[in-house]
């Protein structure tokens, strides 16, 4: 009997799990999400052309004026962003900000486009062979930046209908993107009817246009009286920003680059000359923190990759443990270069920010040694931004608990060391898939993992990320860029005089 209850289970469900891709294996990421989206609001990882709170502006303007019911306005703003996908398009080789993705939309529709003209019934379906699956166009990505700012607003109960928001200048919108809206009308749209429009239109050209300079005063304006904390914050960090690539323009991704530069500047640290920027020390303590966020997230993926042609859990520890240099935990801390503040960041073991391909775990090791170091070392505003809320200190994995384990095991072997972390990595990475997994469709698990266990088995299902959280530095660049606060070519960021204006 009771076998056979075994062997059936419950009647609901089918047995057995069903392994997925997850996204943050070790969940070290989000008090650093939590932290990026804090300090740059408006503009997120989806979001990275300008021109589109212009035209979803103008969109949301003309379906007001028209009183155009739902169903019309996503046909308005779907023909509106097939038009932009156009010019964007057949501004070619002079689509002139230097790594700006096309229009959204344009690759699918770029077969259509090499035909005189395009039929808008073919472009716009919100199915196979349109520009995109989605009613709304590409509102969905943009549209809680455009609120935020107050661009838009959403009509209630009308589905997401978007209305023109508290702070839409409706003349500068109109003045810069007007065109589209005639060129919108019809049945088909004619490439040569755009082909005059081009450079007013692309989505790299509005710095030159009104609507681009409305939409730069509204990112880079602070509230009137200061009572609008998130408007004083995106402003701090556009200043911060602007004041670092005028000082160093720099030919690599801004996100990069800036992203080192906040974090290890001697300018930065505090008595530094940025240090007076209100978020300076917010931006210091976050790009700090995300080394050893990384560091973790690279770390784990090479031991995932240990285990790629199945290994013994005993086994699969000792290759960490092989990978790391003789002497002792204490020995290898102290011996650290101090990228500390001010000293060249990529000299000796920790090589910061190190992102290629080949990971090697000692590198990694380094900089979560020199991770738990700043979390003792750094004071002030930047330790508060570094360690976070006070309740977290003692977690698993946060700089704080890494300093009181290195602490404890000072004359331990550093491959004894390495030896132990790599038990605590994997019992780690199995409650963290645990707590996310959910049932199927079908009543089985789905278990959110790269890595499975079996008995002391170790298998994995493919290359566990390596990626950084980025810190929408790039992000926020070009769609600076897209409104004139930043201009960028081959060679690097600058600031506008527009941007200096704005940021002064
Ligand atoms: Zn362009």
């Amino acid at each position: 009997m009771q076998e056979q209850a075994h062997r059936v289970g419950a009647a609901w469900s089918a047995s057995g799990l069903r392994l997925i891709d997850g996204k943050y294996p070790l969940a070290v990421e989000r008090y650093v999400l939590r932290q990026v989206a804090r300090l740059v609001p408006g503009v997120t990882t989806v979001t990275p052309h300008a021109r589109y709170y212009a035209l979803h502006a103008l969109v949301a303007t003309e379906a007001e004026e028209r009183a155009l019911g739902n169903t019309e306005t996503q046909e308005l703003l779907r023909r509106c962003e097939v038009v932009l996908a156009a010019a964007s398009h057949l501004h070619g080789e002079d689509h002139g900000l230097y790594g700006l993705p096309q229009a959204h939309g344009e690759g699918r529709l770029r077969g259509l486009f090499t035909a005189s003209a395009v039929e808008f019934a073919a472009a716009v379906r919100p199915a196979e062979g349109g520009y995109t699956r989605s009613k709304w166009g590409f509102l969905p990505p943009y549209q809680t930046s455009e609120r935020e700012l107050g661009i838009l607003t959403a009509v209630r109960g009308s589905a997401g209908r978007p209305a023109p928001g508290p702070r839409l200048d409706r003349s500068p919108v109109r003045e810069g993107l007007e065109p589209v809206l005639g060129l919108a009308r019809g049945e088909e749209l004619r490439m040569a009817d755009v082909e005059p429009y081009v450079e007013q239109l692309c989505v790299c050209r509005g710095g030159a246009q009104p609507d681009g300079r409305w939409l730069a005063e509204l990112l880079c304006r602070a509230s009137e009286d200061g009572s609008d904390e998130v408007a004083s914050r995106r402003r701090e960090t556009v200043r911060l920003l602007t004041r670092v690539l005028d000082g160093h323009p720099s030919e690599r991704p801004v996100e990069e680059a800036v992203g080192e530069f906040l974090a290890l500047d001697p300018r930065m640290s505090e008595g530094g000359e940025l240090a007076g920027y209100v978020c300076a020390a917010d931006w210091r303590g976050l790009a700090l923190r995300n080394y050893s966020v990384t560091a973790w997230r690279r770390l784990w993926s090479w031991l995932v990759g240990q285990a790629a042609e199945g290994v013994h859990q005993a086994e699969w520890a000792d290759r960490f443990a092989q990978a790391m240099p003789p002497g002792t935990v204490g020995e290898f801390w102290d011996a650290l270069p101090t990228p500390g503040i001010g000293a060249t960041p990529n000299s000796g073991t920790a090589r910061f920010g190190s992102t290629g391909s080949e990971i090697r775990p000692e590198e990694e090791f380094a900089v979560l040694a020199q991770g738990a170091r700043w979390a003792e070392e750094l004071t002030g505003d930047t330790a508060r931004a570094y360690n976070g809320p006070p309740n977290e200190h003692g977690q698993e994995l946060h700089p704080r608990w890494f300093a009181a384990y290195l602490t404890d095991r000072r004359s331990l072997p550093l491959a004894e060391c390495a030896r132990e972390l790599a038990v605590v990595l994997l019992r780690r990475s199995a409650r963290v898939a645990l707590a996310k997994s959910r049932p199927a469709p079908d009543g089985r698990l789905r278990l959110p993992t790269k890595l499975q266990q079996r008995d002391s088995f170790l298998f994995t299902r493919g290359p566990e990320g390596t990626s950084r959280v980025i810190l929408r530095l790039n992000r926020l660049a070009y769609v600076l860029a897209g409104c004139g606060v930043l201009t960028v070519d081959a060679q690097s960021w600058r600031v506008t005089e527009l941007g200096r204006e704005l940021c002064a």
